[in-house]
């Protein structure tokens, strides 16, 4: 039964002002046409976490519309989301044609910042196969909420007035499933013992959310995770199923939002604990190896790409990938759909491995270390470095931190002026001049012109 608190004065009191405004103009269209409109998800969680004298940024707003005929009023989410973009002409409109979902997004809007409205029309959906992409069918809003992943995921708040008859109220809580108690206590908690089965990625965003927000898993839960994974609901899906690449996109982007985020260690441990790591491969384990290589190269990271230039989460997880046999790199890769420049990397670390670790032992001055080593680039450094013997970690450190960062003395310009022809000669000579600098025998720019007057 719903709860019969009016969360309005709560909710406006916890949101900007414009956002709000922006809420009662969709309401008053929604009851205009004689719809129901409800804020859910994410928004109506997070704004019964906040506490009462704290604002809320809330940038990813879901809306529902349902109560109408199903027959007639299929798109109502559009026309709400058309209606909408009318009033905010400076808004996106994008549609989503297969769940009905229309999106508003604002892009750095004075007033609204990046602000992005779903509105989704109230539907059913069925699983015909495990992890399937849901078919898609207009229904009400119970139905709705139903479908999603968590009870503290599946409240809902009535922006609009009962029609006549109805109970609930404009601003009631919509708590079908005991979310505000897992709220109260802390819990994740799924709403159907096939969750899991249905939607692999849930167990990821379950412990998203529980690292996040700092809740448990609640332990029947728990079990249901740990048979899904027993059940290897992945392995089938990427043999059988022909909807594995939107589900693998989903798990890519799961993984992102984890690794990418500060959180990302006890998430990661978390994700181990639950054998969840054997949804990307069924043999990966994070071992005590592993763990620490993934540490180290964080640390790596941090230092060497302070300003994120690279893409840490993704690095993050090459090196859970490049604990895997070689053969099998490529297609754990592939099927999460990584980019062009992972794969690349994936696929080279085994050949670069060799390579480094046959040559770099009998290597002695920088300039051989240095000219080994530019043939890479970093990011296969620092993926090969935490694989490899502490010696070679070391040079490769050195070279990375000092050596990739040395310049010859002289430039383009000082050779024009010391009276050298413009030409291929250049390169050999500023390389030598690099060289003779990274074996510490030139010091100075004079020293670096006699060098150059002495051999050229
Ligand atoms: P965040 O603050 O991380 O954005 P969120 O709850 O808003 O959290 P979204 O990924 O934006 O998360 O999803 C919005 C809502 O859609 C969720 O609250 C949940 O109700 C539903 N949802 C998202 N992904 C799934 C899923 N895989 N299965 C079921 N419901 C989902």
């Amino acid at each position: 039964q719903p709860l019969t608190s009016c969360l309005l004065p709560t909710i406006k009191a916890r949101l900007a002002p414009e956002i709000w405004r922006l809420l009662e103009q969709a309401s008053n269209e929604a009851q205009s046409r004689g719809w129901h409109l409800y804020l859910v998800g994410g928004g109506v969680r997070d704004l019964l976490l906040t506490e009462a004298n704290q604002p809320l940024l809330l940038q990813d707003i879901d809306l529902v519309v349902d109560g109408f005929h199903r027959a007639t009023d299929d798109g109502a989410g559009l026309e709400l989301a058309s209606k909408i973009q009318q009033m905010y002409p400076q808004a996106r409109l994008s549609v989503h044609g297969e769940f009905q979902t229309a999106a508003l997004l604002w892009h750095k809007d004075p007033t609204l910042g990046n602000l992005w409205i779903d509105i989704a029309t109230a539907r059913t959906e069925f699983y015909p196969y495990p992890a399937a992409n849901p078919e898609v069918e207009a229904s009400s809003i119970r139905q709705d909420l139903y479908r999603r992943d968590f009870t503290i995921n599946a409240l809902a708040v009535r922006l609009t007035s009962p029609k006549k008859g109805e109970f609930s109220r404009k601003g009631d809580l919509l708590d079908f499933f005991g979310g505000l108690l897992d709220l109260r206590s802390r819990q994740i908690r799924v709403l159907h013992p096939n969750s899991f089965i249905e939607d692999p990625t849930r167990i990821y965003r379950a412990v998203r959310f529980a690292v996040r927000l700092g809740f448990t898993i609640e332990s029947q839960t728990e079990e249901y995770i740990r048979y899904a994974i027993a059940s290897g609901v992945y392995e089938r899906l990427r043999l059988e199923n022909q909807q594995a690449p939107a589900l693998t996109t989903r798990l890519r982007t799961e993984l992102k939002y984890i690794l990418q985020a500060e959180y990302w260690k006890p998430a990661l441990q978390l994700l181990a604990d639950l054998e969840a790591l054997r949804c990307l491969h069924q043999d990966l384990i994070l071992t005590n190896q592993l763990w620490w290589q993934i540490r180290c190269v964080s640390r790596w990271l941090k230092i060497i790409d302070p300003e994120n230039n690279f893409d840490h989460w993704l690095i993050r997880l090459e090196v859970l990938i490049a604990h895997l046999n070689p053969s099998e790199r490529i297609k754990v890769a592939t099927n999460l759909q990584l980019p062009k420049d992972s794969l690349q990397r994936l696929k080279k670390l085994e050949q670069i491995e060799t390579e480094v670790i046959e040559k770099l032992p009998h290597y002695q001055r920088k300039s051989e270390i240095y000219l080994l080593l530019r043939q890479y680039k970093y990011v296969s450094l620092i993926l090969l470095s935490v694989r490899t013997s502490k010696s070679i970690r070391r040079t490769i450190w050195q070279y990375l931190t000092r050596l990739a960062k040395v310049e010859p003395l002289l430039n383009g310009n000082d050779l024009k002026n010391l009276g050298y022809q413009p030409g291929p000669i250049y390169k050999q000579i500023l390389d030598n001049l690099l060289i003779a600098t990274l074996d510490g025998k030139i010091h100075s720019y004079t020293e670096a012109e006699a060098f150059i007057q002495q051999n050229y």
